[in-house]
């Protein structure tokens, strides 16, 4: 379960997951000389990145001589809402696991979203049991109406040009991870799914894969549709991050904090081409 928003589903206002606006987004794309991409190079990787190149100069030839772009030679992408199109009515699902007064309450207490597998684990057996049983139900609806995102399949093969690793992490069972697989012919390795504990926001599972790929998390970037978990775990672990924010949901002060805020944010997948050719060396 990746708990990301369905916007055909629901608004994303009535959505647990959805009240996430990145905000006041700053465009740092003019240190750097290059063309609006939809990124956001934020203050961590700017912060980083200055380490690499103290001189910045405005002279455009100058720049693109003396500038050395931090290496990048892995990508790790949440699944649900980022790989594919979200299906699943969280709001309807939430209602059904807490009943509609305790939903409201905890969505005011938790404007970033309720962590509600944290929730549920908490809960006694048969509580339990009942929980998962609906959110059961409501991924196999999900995994029915399975879509890939649109550019995932182009992405994958750009990332395959340059022979980068790619790898998944998501909350969602092991079960759609592997329909995923099947359904759309691609693959992502290692593909970590909730079966792996700890998982998202949990640093855990991507210092896994790094550690599978024998690389530094550094060297690695997460992408993924929400600041809640992808985010949080990407930051944590110390790779880079990419929020993929299709309808601007993010665009609030109130998510402009260091530990939600993501390198880079685009609107669509298509986007992370130009930006990774434009600010990393992709190293195989
Ligand atoms: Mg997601």
């Amino acid at each position: 379960m990746d708990w990301p928003v369905a916007p055909h589903v629901a608004p994303a206002s009535t959505n647990a997951l959805s009240p996430f606006p990145l905000s006041n987004p700053r465009d740092f794309s003019w240190v750097f000389g290059v063309m609006p991409i939809q990124s956001l190079f934020l203050s961590r990787s700017l912060h980083r990145l200055r380490f690499s190149f103290p001189k910045l100069s405005t002279s455009s030839s100058s720049m693109s001589s003396a500038r050395h772009k931090p290496r990048l030679r892995g990508l790790v992408f949440d699944m649900d809402g980022t790989l594919t199109i979200p299906v699943i009515d969280f709001p309807s699902m939430y209602r059904s696991i807490l009943g509609s007064d305790e939903y409201s309450r905890l969505r005011k207490e938790n404007p970033a979203g309720i962590d509600i597998l944290g929730l549920i684990d908490g809960w006694p057996e048969p509580d339990r049991r009942r929980a998962y049983q609906v959110i059961a139900d409501h991924e196999k609806i999900g995994l029915d109406r399975l879509q890939i995102m649109p550019g995932a399949v182009e992405l994958c093969g750009f990332l395959d040009s340059k022979r980068l690793r790619r790898g998944l992490i998501t909350r969602n069972v092991q079960e759609a991870v592997d329909l995923f697989h099947r359904r759309f012919g691609i693959t992502f390795s290692p593909a970590l799914s909730r079966e792996f504990r700890p998982y998202k926001p949990d640093p855990a599972p991507l210092l896994h894969i790094c550690s599978n790929w024998n690389i530094q998390p550094n060297e690695v970037m997460m992408v993924g549709d929400s600041v809640k978990d992808d985010i949080v775990c990407g930051k944590r672990a110390g790779a880079f991050t990419c929020l993929l924010d299709q309808t601007g949901r993010y665009n609030s002060p109130e998510y402009n904090t260091e530990d939600l805020r993501p390198d880079f944010k685009v609107s669509r997948l298509d986007d992370i081409f130009p930006l990774l050719e434009d600010n990393f060396d992709l190293v195989p």
